[in-house]
């Protein structure tokens, strides 16, 4: 059969050569700043062995929260993993040195731009933060570290200085400059100018760091890939501070799916990642999540049933298979003819079209929803269609 989102993907409008745009996870910083989540020394190496398993470029943690953070850092960068350990800290000396002493190779630093930040935050002037900008860039660079610099609220930051500081880290030698919109509040157009100012006159490569607090963190996302980002930062589930950060399963899936990047994820190890996660913070994620959610690939209402029966790809974008998920169906007072038929097939009774449909009414009749769900496997597929 002809591939059911040829025409879909018409308006997806591909190009003949997709860029590759990398994910750094950061489950290991920004997910530990969610409310209730701590992770221990093994649980952090634990997930950031199978991040990297799984294929995502470079994993974020921060040594400087406390000497048991540090610990992990310097462990887990032993552990020779194929993605950047990318350690996190403040644009201090002093944090630089921690990360030294973990030896990274990779750090990232942050600095409050925006005139809130400096302010109210750090309460330090423009010069000052543009000195200390490039300060700690030259200090990182003079210890042979590679350095991702985060212009932190660069998103409400007067676009003048932003760009001042880009341009005077970009020549002292900043590997990456990491561009956030830190409390959410740009849609997708604002995020794709936002970027696209500075992709304009820097040359340096581009993170995306985005929040969720309106919703719109995976659609910035890829806003700011359209305008010249390389890299978007995400964490499992997409936890972190207040309503978090994109969820690694949905920017893995639409990267694959929806812009062709030539990554190489494992996207049968989604499901797993989310319930790992979720074993380690007792954070469930919600039924209806896209792609590791319990209702993700959940089929109710019988008409959806009649056709998924036949083919499921009549109500699924992606095979559940493909990303760890099973499909299941919902049997109950919306499961309408054909859904009884399975039923009865499945419990071995005989079935004529006239059975199916008391059967169906009796399910109507008892007003109790949902029955009982089961998964819906390749195999019983097979079954029915051979019924038919
Ligand atoms: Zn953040």
């Amino acid at each position: 059969m002809n591939d059911p989102n040829f025409y879909a993907n018409t308006y997806n409008a591909y190009s003949k050569n997709p860029k590759k745009i990398r994910v750094l996870d950061s489950t290991l910083r920004e997910g530990e700043q969610h409310p209730g989540v701590s992770f221990t020394n093994k649980q952090r190496i634990q997930i950031a062995w199978m991040l990297d398993y799984f294929g995502v470029d470079q994993i974020e943690i921060s040594p400087v929260i406390s000497k048991d953070h540090e610990k992990s850092t310097k462990t887990i960068i032993k552990q020779g993993l194929k993605a950047d350990i990318v350690s996190h800290g403040r644009a201090l000396k002093e944090d630089i040195d921690i990360s030294l002493r973990c030896d990274a190779s990779w750090i990232a630093v942050y600095l409050g731009i925006s005139d809130i930040h400096l302010k109210d935050k750090l309460r330090i002037s423009r010069q000052e933060a543009l000195k200390r900008s490039v300060d700690s860039v030259e200090y990182a660079k003079s210890h042979g570290l590679k350095i991702r610099f985060t212009v932190e609220d660069g998103s409400r930051a007067d676009p003048k200085f932003l760009l001042e500081i880009c341009k005077a880290i970009e020549e002292v030698g900043v590997d990456r400059i990491s561009l956030p919109d830190t409390v959410g509040i740009l849609r997708p157009v604002g995020m794709y100018n936002f970027v696209k100012k500075i992709s304009n006159e820097i040359d340096t490569p581009l993170d995306a760091h985005v929040h969720n607090d309106l919703g719109f963190a995976l659609a910035n996302a890829f806003a700011a890939c359209d305008a010249g980002v390389d890299q978007i930062h995400t964490t499992v589930d997409g936890i972190g501070e207040r309503t978090g950060i994109p969820a690694l399963a949905e920017v893995a899936v639409a990267l694959t799916y929806l812009y062709k990047s030539s990554n190489d994820f494992r996207l049968d190890m989604l499901q797993d990642l989310s319930r790992l996660i979720e074993e380690y913070t007792s954070i469930k994620p919600y039924d209806s999540k896209p792609i590791v959610g319990s209702s993700a690939y959940k089929h109710k209402a019988g008409t959806h049933l009649a056709a998924v029966l036949r083919n499921p790809a009549a109500y699924e974008p992606i095979p559940p298979r493909a990303v760890g998920n099973r499909r299941r169906i919902v049997f109950g007072e919306l499961s309408g003819k054909t859904g009884a038929a399975y039923l009865m097939s499945l419990l071995g009774l005989q079935k004529n079209d006239e059975q199916a449909k008391s059967v169906a009414a009796g399910l109507k009749g008892l007003r109790m929803g949902d029955l009982i769900e089961i998964p819906l496997e390749d195999r019983l597929e097979k079954k029915i269609i051979n019924d038919k």
